[in-house]
């Protein structure tokens, strides 16, 4: 028999508990909490939608490697594992351990960025862009025109604008180009998957200019479920095989294994090139730990080498990927605005036509975020012009393309009827969404502002 039904492939075997909220308790944390999300208390929160980064819930595997993990300052056995387990997928020469991926950033980037240098990618991740700006340099998201129409239908929004990638190159001259980073799947643009296809073609213009290609891989496990389903000539081939190839056409990647390597911690940098290889290390050591550890301990290596593995089973990701459309398509169903098709690890919803009462400079993303808190307890993140927006000479916002706002789902951790939960509240958000008002912002710092900024409502 066929089931229609998509079951967790998995038991629980270890609890925690959820503490129950009022709207009014809510309203109260949120106040205190700036009507920044990130500010909250996790026991604040019901269900926590705020990232997918870190969050997974570890098998019992992962756990007994825990036990297993080899402490040893130098060299250690845990390292060994999580070093074979990077270079099997990656095929490459060069693994550096990292805490998390903005390490591997800071390190790749601070090398290769500096004044006068240009990065471009399909939409760098914030850390990724703020790191690259951090060092002088300069990031262009170049994302297919597709990728900016919420509601359009395209089974590779991810994918790089060939044309004005050829264009940008001969415009800044190649030397100039730091680096080419094609983010799988494309976190900022809506989780969307980028095809083997534009992965070759973007490989064979940077090939042709001498330019590096770096893949920013944090998903590749469920980029690569995409490729198997809409992409022609994978249908045969295995996760871990599509992934394997992707990596093939690029020069080296940065990996948060928070994301796709299901652990709460941990991250790489692998590189191809040897005196590449060196330079970062030495970097690695000045600021994060030994090249043999990097900054995680033995146990956080032996689970990420036991989870780059359990990400590729075809159970695994078949439940990932259809569980979070589960969510999205439900949405669409009920006329809310979602960004489609929907992505692998979140469900974006389009605040700026569920608000289009709003204008951008009054965040509508941030106001859907703190309703969604406020009638449910769900953290969520805005994705739109708290995280993005720039401001010109005179102080005017810059608004970033899209006003999204990102409900990420923590891998293996929520069950249907907690999805269920964030269904129905959305019942409530559209019979309410021409009340809801706008918000300003009334504290930010310099860099990556939506972390710790703080808001008022309009009056
Ligand atoms: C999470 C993420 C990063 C940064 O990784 P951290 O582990 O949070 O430092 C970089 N790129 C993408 C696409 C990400 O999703």
């Amino acid at each position: 028999m066929k089931h229609k039904t998509i079951i967790e492939p998995f038991k629980i075997k270890s609890v925690e508990p959820i503490y129950v909220t009022t709207e009014k308790q809510r309203i109260e944390y949120l106040k205190k909490a700036h009507n920044n999300p990130f500010l909250l208390q996790s026991d604040q929160v019901i269900i926590d939608f705020l990232t997918d980064s870190g969050t997974s819930a570890m098998s019992a595997e992962q756990w007994a490697g825990i036990m297993r993990g080899d402490e040893s300052y130098a060299g250690s056995k845990s390292w060994e594992r999580m070093e074979n387990a990077v270079k099997n997928l990656t095929g490459m020469g060069y693994i550096l351990p990292t805490h998390q991926g903005r390490a591997a950033e800071r390190i790749i980037y601070g090398h290769l960025g500096g004044k006068g240098k240009t990065f471009i990618s399909n939409t760098h991740f914030d850390t990724t862009r703020a790191n690259i700006e951090f060092s002088g340099a300069e990031a262009i998201d170049i994302a297919i025109d597709e990728s900016n129409d919420p509601a359009l239908i395209h089974p590779f929004k991810g994918n790089i604008n060939t044309e004005r990638l050829e264009k940008l190159i001969q415009e800044k001259g190649p030397k100039n180009i730091g680096a080419v980073i094609l983010t799988v799947t494309n976190n900022s643009g809506g989780g969307q998957p980028v095809s083997m296809k534009n992965t070759r073609e973007v490989s064979a213009i940077c090939k042709k200019h001498g330019i590096l290609l770096l893949l920013d891989c944090c998903r590749v496990a469920e980029n690569a479920y995409f490729i198997k389903h809409r992409e022609e000539g994978f249908e045969n081939k295995t996760y871990e095989e599509i992934a394997q190839e992707m990596f093939s056409l690029t020069d080296g990647a940065a990996m948060s294994s928070k994301k796709d390597a299901l652990v709460n911690m941990g991250g790489f940098l692998a590189l191809r090139d040897k005196a590449m290889a060196e330079a970062c290390t030495m970097l690695l050591i000045i600021t994060e730990g030994f090249s043999t550890y990097g900054g995680l301990s033995g146990r956080d290596m032996e689970a990420l080498a036991i989870g780059l593995k359990e990400v590729f089973d075809p159970a695994y990701l078949e439940y990932r990927i259809k569980s979070t459309a589960y969510l999205g398509e439900h949405l669409h169903k009920m006329g809310v605005p979602v960004m489609m098709p929907i992505g692998g690890h979140a469900v974006y919803i389009d605040a700026k036509k569920l608000y289009s009462h709003l204008p951008v400079d009054q965040y509508p993303g941030q106001a859907l975020a703190c309703e969604l808190y406020k009638k449910a307890g769900i953290r969520t993140v805005e994705i739109g012009s708290v995280m993005f927006g720039k401001y010109d000479e005179t102080g005017k916002l810059i608004p970033a393309p899209m006003e999204l706002v990102r409900l990420a789902i923590p891998r293996r951790v929520y069950t249907q009827s907690h999805i269920e939960y964030v269904i129905e509240t959305f019942d409530e958000i559209l019979k309410e969404k021409n009340h809801v008002k706008g918000y300003k912002i009334t504290k930010e710092p310099k860099f990556l502002r939506h972390f710790t900024a703080h808001f008022e409502e309009m009056k």
